[in-house]
C-alpha cells in the first residue's frame, strides 16, 4: 500500500444513504477523519431521480419501529438544520373502487397493531381536506406522520450538519474507487482514481451500485438490483393537492413480492400505483412506476402514461398542468425486501448500508444512526438483526 493520506473512515457513495451516514459518523466521531467519496457529484444518481415521500410503514412491527424512528429523526433534523423543504403533510391513501374502500381499514388496523393511529374519512371528510380530488372518490384513510423533503437538497444539509459537529468531515465528488486493500482480514485501505487512502473502515453505500463496489472489495454477488421508475413533475402552477396521496394499493403494489423475476431483465412488463406529492413551489411530483429492466434509464413511455392517467383520475385539474419534466431513477431493491446495513463478517472494517428499494430516503436517517451506533459499539435504537448483511455472505 502507498497511501497518500489516510481517514477513520471512507465512505464510499455521495447519496442520502452515504451522507446520512457521514452525518451520524460525524456526530459520533466529532475528532475523527471522515471522507464522503462520491465517482459523480453529491446526490447526483437515485437520489436525486426520485421521490421524497418520508413513510411510515406498518407492514411489521420491525418494520414500522424502523421506519417510525426514521421519520422522526428527519423531523428532528429539519429542526436542527432545514433548508430541504420539510413538509409534514401526513399522507392520504385514496380508494377508488369498492375493493380499495375495504382496504383502508386493514391498514389502519396493521397502524393500531403498531401503536399507533390512522382515520378512514368518508367523501366529505375527504373533500374537506383535499378539495382538488376528484368528488365521486368513496374515501381515503388519514395518517399524520408522513412527510415530504426534497432529496438532493437534504444531502447537502446533512454534509453541512455533519461538519458542524466535525470540521474534519470532508465530501469529495468526482473521485471513482477502484480497489481496496487488506491485510490480515482487515480493512487498510480504500483505493481511488485521485489516490489511495489509508483506513480502518470503509462503508459501501453506493444504491444500485453496491454489488460492483462490493466485488471490488472481494464479496459474493450482492442480491441488489436497479428497478426503474419513472416521473413526471408539472409545471410550477398552483398544485391541486396539500398532502403526500397514494393509491392505497401502491403499499401491496410496492411493498408486496415482486410478480416478475428481479434478476431477469426482460421479463418485467411492469406495473405502478400512484403516488403524488405537492412541491413547496408549488408544482406536483407525479409518480411511480416499477419495473426490472438492469440499468436502462429510458421513459417507458407507456408506464408513465398509465400513471399519469391515474394521477388524473384522482385529481382531475392535473390534466391542465403542463408536465415540465419526465425522468427514470433506479431504485436499489434487495431481493430479500430489507436493506442491508451493518458489517460484513469475516473482514474486520467493511461495512454495507444498501438495497432501500423505494425507500431509501425515508430510512436513510435510521440506516446512519444504526451504521454508527454498530461502528461505535452503542446500543442500537432499533434491532439491527434483520438488515445485518451477514444474510447474504
Ligand atoms: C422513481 C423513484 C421514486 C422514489 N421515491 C421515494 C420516496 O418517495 N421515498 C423514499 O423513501 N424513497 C424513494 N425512492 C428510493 C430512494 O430514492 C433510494 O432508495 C435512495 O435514493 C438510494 O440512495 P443511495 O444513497 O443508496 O443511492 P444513490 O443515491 O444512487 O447513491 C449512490 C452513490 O454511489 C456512487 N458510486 C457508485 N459507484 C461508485 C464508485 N465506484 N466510487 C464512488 N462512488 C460510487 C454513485 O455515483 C451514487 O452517487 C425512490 C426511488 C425512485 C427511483
Amino acid at each position: 500500500m502507498n497511501a497518500s493520506e489516510s481517514a477513520d473512515v471512507v465512505v464510499i457513495g455521495g447519496g442520502i444513504i452515504g451522507c446520512s451516514v457521514a452525518l451520524h459518523l460525524a456526530r459520533a466521531m466529532p475528532t475523527s477523519r471522515v471522507i464522503v467519496l462520491d465517482r459523480g457529484s453529491i446526490a447526483g444518481a437515485t437520489s436525486s431521480s426520485c421521490m421524497g415521500h418520508l413513510m411510515v410503514t406498518p407492514d411489521s412491527a420491525a418494520e414500522f419501529a424502523l421506519s417510525h424512528r426514521s421519520v422522526k429523526l428527519w423531523g428532528e433534523l429539519n429542526e436542527q438544520i432545514g433548508g430541504f423543504d420539510y413538509n409534514p403533510t401526513g399522507a392520504l391513501y385514496l380508494a377508488d373502487t369498492a375493493e380499495d374502500l375495504a382496504l383502508l381499514p386493514v391498514l389502519q388496523k396493521q397502524f393500531a397493531d403498531c401503536g399507533d393511529r390512522a382515520q378512514v374519512l368518508d367523501p366529505k371528510q375527504l373533500r374537506a381536506m383535499e378539495p382538488g380530488l376528484a368528488h365521486d372518490l368513496p374515501g381515503a384513510l388519514f395518517y399524520r406522520g408522513d412527510g415530504v423533503v426534497l432529496p438532493m437538497t437534504a444531502c447537502s444539509a446533512m454534509l453541512r450538519l455533519g461538519q458542524r459537529h466535525n470540521a474534519r468531515l470532508q465530501a469529495r465528488p468526482g473521485t471513482t474507487v477502484t480497489g481496496f486493500d487488506y491485510h490480515g482480514g482487515k480493512v487498510t485501505a480504500v483505493k481511488t482514481t485521485n489516490g489511495t487512502i489509508a483506513t480502518g473502515n470503509a462503508v459501501i453505500a453506493c444504491g444500485v451500485w453496491t454489488p460492483a463496489v462490493a466485488k471490488l472489495a472481494g464479496l459474493p454477488d450482492l442480491p441488489i438490483v436497479p428497478r426503474a421508475g419513472n416521473l413526471a413533475i408539472t409545471a410550477h402552477h398552483a398544485t391541486p393537492i396539500r398532502t403526500q396521496l397514494l393509491e392505497v394499493s401502491y403499499i401491496r403494489f410496492a411493498h408486496g413480492t415482486a410478480q416478475a423475476d428481479p434478476r431477469k431483465t426482460n421479463a418485467d412488463t411492469g406495473g405502478h400505483a400512484v403516488n403524488m406529492q405537492p412541491q413547496s413551489l408549488g408544482g406536483c411530483l407525479i409518480g411511480s412506476t416499477r419495473q426490472f429492466r438492469g440499468m436502462d434509464t429510458t421513459i417507458n413511455r407507456e408506464l408513465l402514461h398509465r400513471s399519469l392517467q391515474r394521477a388524473i383520475r384522482y385529481a382531475p385539474s392535473l390534466a391542465d398542468l403542463p408536465i415540465v419534466r419526465t425522468w427514470v431513477g433506479l431504485r436499489p431493491y434487495s431481493i430479500d425486501k430489507h436493506p442491508l446495513i451493518g458489517p460484513w463478517p469475516g473482514t474486520q472494517g467493511l461495512w454495507i448500508a444498501s438495497g432501500h428499494e423505494g425507500l431509501g430516503i425515508s430510512l436513510s436517517m435510521i440506516t446512519g444512526e444504526l451504521l454508527t451506533q454498530q461502528m461505535t459499539g452503542q446500543q442500537c435504537s432499533v434491532d439491527p438483526t434483520p438488515y445485518l448483511p451477514g444474510r447474504c455472505a
